[in-house]
């Protein structure tokens, strides 16, 4: 495993390359060390991947990393995959912005198109917001603005591909934010055959459009009159899919690894409806009381400290049939 931050989580399980991803002889190195390689984490430097992939197969690779790490890459691939996003704009300046806004219309929201996550690198542009300066209090960086999506549920779908072309999909979830962090997820999403069947066939479309191989998790807005807009992908195992390490026949981590390894993928079926619980900040702390439920399932990430708003565990309730 190579990650720059000593004492990351996976040390405490794995064998631990702690080197910086422009360390070019480490790379070599943890390059000839392993057969394969894949990524839980989207902002690697394309370079690193890239200096990987001369030496061992990198899955998925750095075409599919470089559209997942540009918001305005990613919903240009999308778009011409058929697949319906927000309407949106590229915003490199003030002028930009302006002019982009005009085209969405308020509420919008003015993103960073690199490196935001739970909500970070995000502005939300209401009726009465003055953007005046927002550019340059954005960073001046190369941004997106996204019209407002009126949605009724967020839901979202983890799909695998292995490399013979053969997909497995999760079955559709529903994602529960509080402050722009994912709260909860609750399976089966509560959504019709039809919604459940569009969420499905968008993730399949992405991941073949991308001609990836891995595990790769689309987020998406559901609307009131049936439409299902993709919003984002992560090209790696994904906090929604974290149910299924107690309630699906395979887990999404063992997913990634058969199709990587190019293994034949396994059964995504769950075995039981289920709710996951992010446990954000010091919600962990107290995690005897959540043991006091004998159903919990209680993960725990070994993270060094605890933060307001960093995500420390979760917590799976599987609420299987009654026996037939
Ligand atoms: P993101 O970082 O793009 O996943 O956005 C985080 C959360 O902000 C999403 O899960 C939504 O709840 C909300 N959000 C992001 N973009 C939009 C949008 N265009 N319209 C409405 N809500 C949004």
């Amino acid at each position: 495993m190579f990650e720059p931050q000593a004492d990351c989580p996976a040390s405490h399980v794995a064998a631990h390359t702690a080197a910086g991803y422009d360390d070019m002889a480490a790379l070599d190195a943890f390059a000839a060390a392993v057969d394969v390689v894949t990524l839980e984490f989207e902002n690697v430097p394309i370079a690193a991947v890239e200096r990987l992939a001369r030496q061992v197969p990198v899955r998925p690779g750095a075409a599919a990393l470089a559209v997942a790490q540009d918001r305005a890459e990613e919903k240009a691939f999308l778009n011409k995959a058929g697949i319906e996003t927000a309407p949106w704009a590229p915003v490199l300046s003030q002028a930009d912005l302006e002019n982009a806004l005009a085209f969405t219309g308020r509420p919008a929201v003015l993103k960073t198109a690199r490196l935001g996550y739970d909500g970070k690198g995000q502005s939300t542009i209401r009726p009465d917001t003055d953007i005046d300066g927002l550019f340059d209090r954005m960073g001046g960086v190369a941004c997106v603005l996204e019209g407002f999506v009126d949605f009724d549920l967020e839901v979202s779908v983890l799909a695998a591909r292995g490399l013979d072309g053969e997909i497995a999909c999760f079955e559709t979830v529903e994602n529960i934010h509080r402050d722009h962090i994912l709260h909860r997820t609750l399976v089966p999403a509560r959504v019709s055959p039809e919604i459940d069947a569009r969420a499905q066939e968008i993730a399949r479309r992405t991941i073949e459009a991308l001609d990836y191989i891995g595990l790769l998790a689309v987020e998406m807005f559901v609307c009131a009159d049936g439409r299902v807009v993709a919003n984002e992908i992560a090209p790696r195992p994904h906090n929604s899919g974290h149910w299924s390490i107690d309630g699906a026949t395979t887990s999404q981590f063992e997913q990634v690894v058969r199709a990587i390894c190019g293994l034949p993928l396994g059964k995504t079926q769950r075995v039981a409806d289920c709710e996951m619980r992010n446990l954000i900040g010091d919600e962990a702390d107290d995690w005897a009381a959540i043991l006091a439920d004998p159903g919990a399932r209680l993960h725990l990430y070994g993270k060094a400290e605890s933060r307001p708003g960093r995500k420390m565990g979760h917590v799976t309730t599987l609420f299987p049939k009654p026996d037939r």
